[in-house]
Formats: structure tokens, sequence, C-alpha cells
């Protein structure tokens, strides 16, 4: 099974838009406790990678030889290095980012901090993405949605918001799926 309810999830939105292919490298933030890690390795396959990186520790997937985990927090750069040294000079195919903020229930500080996280997990897709990749990463809804979703969309085909059935219950959270990286840096072009 699953280690999370949150696999079902990313498999809707793969079923939506098609995020995975055979032998692709992922990059997976806020990966604990590793379900979005089990799907990126069962769509994937042998000859994909999936790397996750998360502050609490990711019990090992013994399933799948292709995961491999970093244990840090993303706004650090220490973790940035990290996990530029994993990903290569090849890039990656998919950046997905499922990173939350500690809840205060203060609605506001709640959006913002969702929303830092998520230009974090932006500027590491923009980093590491080829052209052609995609990118996905919760966020919490509020006033700087908007803003947030109008910078991925300047670095992609196109952006789409979806809210998975399998999150309703909480109803804040939404996905920005950025679809096609329209130009890679040099170096992670593929
Ligand atoms: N997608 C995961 C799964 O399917 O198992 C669940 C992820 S959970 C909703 C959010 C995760 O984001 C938590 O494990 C949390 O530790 C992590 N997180 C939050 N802020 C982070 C940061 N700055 N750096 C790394 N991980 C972070």
């Amino acid at each position: 099974g699953y280690r999370s309810r949150s696999a079902f999830k990313l498999k809707q939105l793969d079923q939506q838009v098609g995020l995975f292919g055979p032998g692709n490298t992922v990059v997976d933030l806020g990966a604990a406790p590793g379900g979005w890690l089990q799907v990126a390795a069962e769509e994937v396959g042998d000859d994909g990678t999936v790397i996750g990186v998360d502050f609490q520790r990711i019990r090992d997937l013994e399933d799948h030889d292709t995961v491999e985990t970093i244990k840090g927090d993303m706004t650090d750069d220490r973790t940035k290095d990290r996990l530029r040294k994993l990903v290569g000079e090849d890039g990656a195919d998919v950046v997905i980012s499922d990173m939350a903020p500690n809840m205060t229930g203060e609605y506001s500080l709640d959006h913002a901090r969702s929303v830092h996280l998520g230009r974090q997990a932006f500027e590491v897709a923009c980093e590491h993405l080829g052209t052609g990749g995609d990118f996905v990463v919760k966020v919490f809804q509020g006033q700087d949605l908007d803003d947030l979703q109008d910078e991925i969309a300047e670095e992609f085909q196109y952006v789409q918001r979806s809210s998975p059935d399998a999150s309703r219950d909480s109803s804040s959270e939404i996905y920005l799926i950025g679809k096609h990286r329209l130009t890679a840096p040099l170096g992670v072009d593929d």
C-alpha cells in the first residue's frame, strides 16, 4: 500500500495531465513519508530515478532501489547543493512539490508560508527542468496565488490549477501544474 493519502492525489494529477514517463528523472520536494515517491517510482520504472527531499526522515523504500533521498530543509542552500549533486548535469524531467508549512490556523500566515515554499520549489524547477519538463506544486489558496501562477506561466507552455478529488476535504489546497518547460538554461537541455 501507499504511505500517504497524497499518493492518490498524485495519481489523479498524473491521469489528468500526464506527468511521468519510463526512464524519467523526478525530483520530489517535501517527500516524507514517501507516498509520492512510491507513485513516481512505479511510473518511471527501473530505468528512472526519483530523488526525494524532506527535513523529516523518509523510511527506506525497499521495493524501489531507483529512489534516493536527501534529509534537509529545502529553504537551505546546503540542501540545494546536495540536490544539485544528485540531479547532475542531465537535469530532471519532472519536479513535484507537496511541501506544506506547519499550520498555525492563521489563514493569511499559513498561505504566505505555503507560497514561500512554492516559490522555493519553482526555483528548483527552473534550475533543473529540461525543455518540455513538467512542474507540480501544492499551494494554499489566498491572495498571492495568482502572482505565483503568473510567474510559473512565464516559464511553461501553460499552467493549470487542479484540486484532486482526493484532497477535497482540505479545500484550501490546490495544485498548480506547469506543463512543458519552455527554454531550459544551458546544460540541462535534452
Ligand atoms: N507527498 C508526501 C507523501 O505522499 O508522502 C506528503 C508530503 S506532506 C503533505 C508535506 C511535507 O513537506 C512534510 O513531510 C514536511 O516535512 C515537508 N516540508 C515542509 N517544509 C519543508 C522544507 N522547507 N524542506 C523540506 N521539506 C519540507
